[in-house]
């Protein structure tokens, strides 16, 4: 079993002579650097000059400063950029800002993982990776609850690493739901596996061969969306609550029986075949090559691929039908 940790494992005491900047203030980055403050954590953002980001986190109450000088001042630099974007960031404005006994501190593992960032000995590495969107971490927090996080040290130079690690993790609330120890490597690579072969990847192929072979067949598109996109939420809202067996408690017998003796026909030995390839080509590093490549040639493949993703009839049907549902927020 993974080992969980809670508040009481967490010394916010340890941050209380440091300062940390957040760099970034985005889904992540504002959720975090509200959160610390908060929890009493001397907190400055890092920024570049004329971002839109600059005067939210202002508006917020909290210190901005560039990048560089954020880095500088600081003893934690958690860097919440993009994910593609952090290289350079850290290149041109981090690096050489360290100082012996700062931690670098990241929500995902790509860059470290994948080499990306090469940090110098002389720093901790830490991850402290919300299983959450930024806007839960921040909403959660002021309920007075918390979102779960991974924990990871890559580099422990103080020997203090997991401790900071922890107290950080405190800081953002996420200590209140539970922290969860892994490394860059699994956080990195099961996350990659995750988004590509079931939450976005899997679903997204699953629901258009779905809305396909109907509206193929001669059903209407607006019944065949209903059914295989709209109502997706409905049953994952009882997979998160409850797990395969409240989903399977809620649905009709008849709907049970179907998803005993179909299921297996739609995810079949091929597809899991196909799996095991995909999870090579990123322990491997192949994917990581390739969406390196693909951003530093601008995207050409990317771009394309979403351009023609939205002329799936799929997209205009689910315009029209969630304009008819109000409560539905695009
Ligand atoms: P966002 O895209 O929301 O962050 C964008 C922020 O970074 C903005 O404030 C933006 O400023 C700023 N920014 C962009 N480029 C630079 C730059 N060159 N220098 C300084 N600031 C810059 O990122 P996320 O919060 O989604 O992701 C941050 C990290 O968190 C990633 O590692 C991601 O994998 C991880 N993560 C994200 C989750 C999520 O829910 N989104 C969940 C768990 C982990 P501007 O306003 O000017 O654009
Ligand atoms: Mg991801
Ligand atoms: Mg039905």
């Amino acid at each position: 079993m993974a080992k969980m940790y809670y508040n009481e494992d967490g010394n916010l005491e340890l941050l209380k002579d440091k300062k940390v900047a957040v760099i970034g203030f985005g889904s992540q980055g504002h959720a975090h650097a509200l959160n610390l403050k908060e929890s009493g954590v001397d907190v400055v953002v890092g920024l570049y000059k004329g971002s839109k980001s600059w005067s939210k986190a202002e508006h917020q109450g909290l210190e901005v400063l560039e990048v560089a000088e954020a880095a500088k001042k600081s003893d934690v630099i958690m860097i919440l950029v993009p994910d593609e974007h952090q290289k350079n960031v850290y290149t041109n404005h981090i690096k050489e800002n360290l100082s012996e006994g700062d931690a670098l501190a990241f929500a995902h593992g790509f860059n470290i993982h994948f080499s990306q960032i090469v940090p110098p000995e002389y720093v901790d590495v830490f991850m402290v990776a919300p299983k959450g969107p930024g806007h839960l971490v921040r909403r959660v927090y002021e309920e007075g609850k918390g979102v779960p996080a991974l924990l990871a040290v890559y580099q422990d130079y103080t020997g203090k690493a997991k401790e900071l690690g922890l107290a950080y993790a405190k800081g953002i609330g996420a200590a209140r739901a539970g922290v969860l120890e892994t490394t860059f490597k699994e956080e990195t690579e099961t996350d990659l596996f995750g988004e590509q072969s079931v939450l976005c990847g899997g679903v997204t192929e699953l629901i258009k061969a779905g809305f396909d072979t109907l509206v193929e067949a001669g059903y209407q598109p607006e019944i065949a969306y209903f059914e295989c996109l709209h109502e997706m939420k409905l049953i994952v809202d009882l997979l998160y609550e409850g797990g395969f067996e409240k989903m399977r408690y809620s649905v009709s017998d008849t709907a049970e029986y179907g998803d005993y003796m179909v299921g297996k026909r739609i995810v079949n030995s091929e597809t899991r075949r196909e799996m095991k390839k995909v999870l090579e080509e990123i322990q491997t590093g192949v994917f990581a090559k390739e969406w390196l490549s693909e951003n530093m040639l601008n995207r050409p493949v990317f771009n394309s691929i979403k351009k023609k993703e939205l002329e799936h009839p799929i997209v205009e049907v689910g315009k029209n039908l969630r304009s008819m549902m109000e409560w539905i927020k695009e």
